[in-house]
């Protein structure tokens, strides 16, 4: 299984991606988790994104291209994997389809701008595994503190107001245009595509995203065998 999560920020693809991931056994693979993980570790990578990411732009295609290529190489994406932010302009999705790496589905996930200004403010975030919590709507069982490894938690420096109105800017620009790039795939029979409403609670947009793929991945398997 094959699958991109698309989304403004804040619409919940995170922590979506990682119960789907492990329920279909698949690999979650988040470009941002990719380039904050290079940031704190100080690589090349990660001096020069820096700036870019806590402005809340996009980091460049050729970039962030080859990252996702060199991860999806790996022997454990031989299950399949989800795309959590990543393609994220129309130049990242079509270097996708030229080096041949195709999805079975997309989900898009949608939220009205005033939600993600307030989900962001609460969300804490574990850095060295993406693990992500509300302080309200998802809390850790220790406040302010990762459920896994005891390690504190932070707020990202791009979830700050300002900050977050600019990625919501980019997002209508760069990313929005995917949406009707992916419905014309749909159109085509070439991908699944299916919008999920996710000003719902976590519980509600998680049962329709299983939904969703359950029945695109029972239809696949009808009209492979039609008897
Ligand atoms: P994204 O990866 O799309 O930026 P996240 O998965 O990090 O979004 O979610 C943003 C914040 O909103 C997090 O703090 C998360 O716990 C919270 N959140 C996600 N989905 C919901 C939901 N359906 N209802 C309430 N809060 C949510
Ligand atoms: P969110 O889901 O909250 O928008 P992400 O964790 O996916 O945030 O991304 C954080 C930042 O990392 C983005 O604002 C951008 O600077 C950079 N980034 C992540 N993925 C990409 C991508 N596919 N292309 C360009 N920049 C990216």
């Amino acid at each position: 299984m094959k699958l991109i999560l698309i989304g403004p920020p804040g619409a919940g693809k995170g922590t979506q991606a990682a119960s789907i991931c492990e329920r279909f056994a698949i690999v979650q693979i988040s470009t941002g988790d990719m380039l904050r993980a290079a940031i704190s570790a100080g690589t090349p990578l990660g001096r020069k994104v820096q700036a870019i990411v806590d402005r809340g732009d996009l980091v460049d295609d050729g970039t962030v291209v080859d990252l996702v290529r060199a991860r999806i190489a790996q022997d454990d994406c031989g299950n399949g994997f989800l795309f959590d932010g990543f393609p994220r302009t129309l130049g990242q999705a079509e270097a996708l389809s030229d080096a041949g790496i195709t999805v079975d589905h997309v989900l898009e996930i949608s939220v009205p701008d005033d939600v993600v200004v307030r989900r962001l403010s609460g969300r804490r975030v574990h850095t060295a595994s993406g693990r992500t919590y509300h302080i309200e709507h998802d809390p850790p069982q220790r406040q302010g503190f990762d459920d896994h490894t005891g390690d504190p938690l932070v707020q990202r420096a791009d979830d700050e107001e300002s900050t977050v109105r600019d990625r919501l800017r980019v997002y209508r620009e760069h990313t929005r245009p995917l949406i009707s790039f992916y419905r014309n795939l749909a159109a085509s029979k070439s991908i699944a595509y299916t919008a999920i409403d996710g000003g719902n609670s976590l519980d509600n947009v998680r049962n329709d995203i299983v939904r969703a793929l359950e029945d695109s991945s029972s239809a696949a398997q009808k009209s492979n065998n039609p008897h």
